[in-house]
């Protein structure tokens, strides 16, 4: 049977490029990573295959496939141990959110690397009196000739002492109503001005971090787009609302666990492609937020 219709692929194709997951994961995936480089190197051999940022145009590192293909990978990928747990910030929500709204240029300069592992990202929302009311922020961000001037703290940012580049929202606009004027940059985490440092969690991991700017300094190409026009409520909202609409199986394949392969399903399974859309990057990483609670 040809399933062209919602997946884009017949059922030749999905299993061809499924068997290509099977043996690429039977070689590279079947030990847990022990440390970030073997995370690293895994990501790396993935997007040397064609596997890593598998809807992610070709030209910006992707492997310039479809949602089908993405599906498919988590699903052989979620029967493995988890090989790039690390990255779940830095492909589950900075990934997609740079390939959605990123220009040209700035997904020319920094997908690749994000996608090959090379580069870590995290993500910088939250702030001491801006959690679920994200619309609260006060970080803000200033135009000094060609470079942003950030001033502001971030907390809770998954991973940021091990990430090279980070996405942090800040208002550019304080004359606005709250939920507007904000903005989201690019930042580099090693970069003058930027102080990470860790939250020590109760069971002796340390995950989190706070992150502290002062004066840090942006080039003024690495304003996402959407300058001043970013909403945050919209963003979560989004999140939130596409993840309890997706199908069971994605939402597993997504957080590693083991799922059954089509073939092996006792029948009755729905047709989970009418929630996948090419090119609706959102659905391809923002299902991987690590974090259980919806609030977060
Ligand atoms: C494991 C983990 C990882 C995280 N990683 C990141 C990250 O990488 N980057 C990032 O930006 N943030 C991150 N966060 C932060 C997270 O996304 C939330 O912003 C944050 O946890 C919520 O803010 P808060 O802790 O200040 O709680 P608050 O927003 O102050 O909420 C406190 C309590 O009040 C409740 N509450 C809030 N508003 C209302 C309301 N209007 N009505 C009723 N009840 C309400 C909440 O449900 C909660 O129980 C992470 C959080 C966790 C737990």
């Amino acid at each position: 049977m040809t399933d062209t219709a919602t997946t884009g692929l017949t059922d030749t194709e999905a299993a061809e490029f499924r068997q290509k997951c099977v043996d690429f994961m039977d070689q590279y995936g079947t030990k847990p990573a022990a440390n970030l480089d073997d995370q690293k190197a895994f990501l790396a051999a993935s997007a040397g295959a064609g596997l890593a940022g598998l809807p992610v145009a070709a030209e910006y590192g992707g492997g310039g496939l479809t949602l089908a293909h993405e599906k498919i990978w988590r699903e052989v990928k979620g029967n493995y141990p988890m090989p790039d747990g690390e990255f779940i910030i830095s492909h589950g929500m900075c990934l997609p959110m740079l390939a959605e709204y990123g220009t040209h240029e700035q997904k020319e300069r920094f997908l690749a690397d994000n996608i090959s592992g090379k580069t870590m990202w995290c993500q910088m929302f939250s702030e001491p009196g801006a959690g679920s009311d994200v619309a609260s922020l006060q970080t803000k961000a200033e135009l000094d000739g060609d470079e942003w001037v950030l001033n502001g703290q971030k907390v809770w940012t998954t991973l940021a002492h091990k990430s090279d580049y980070g996405l942090v929202v800040a208002r550019t606009d304080p004359d606005q109503v709250k939920h507007a004027g904000i903005s989201m940059f690019i930042l580099d985490m090693r970069g003058q001005g930027v102080e990470i440092r860790p939250i020590h969690q109760i069971d002796g991991g340390s995950h989190f971090n706070e992150v502290f700017m002062t004066d840090a300094r942006i080039p003024k190409d690495w304003l996402e787009p959407r300058h001043g026009d970013v909403d945050v409520r919209a963003c979560r909202h989004r999140w939130r609302r596409r993840r309890q609409d997706q199908p069971a199986e994605l939402q597993d394949a997504a957080q590693g666990r083991r799922v059954d392969r089509p073939d092996q399903q006792s029948g009755g399974a729905r047709s989970d492609d009418e929630d996948l859309v090419d090119g609706d990057l959102q659905v391809a990483g923002g299902d991987e937020d690590p974090r259980r609670d919806e609030g977060r």
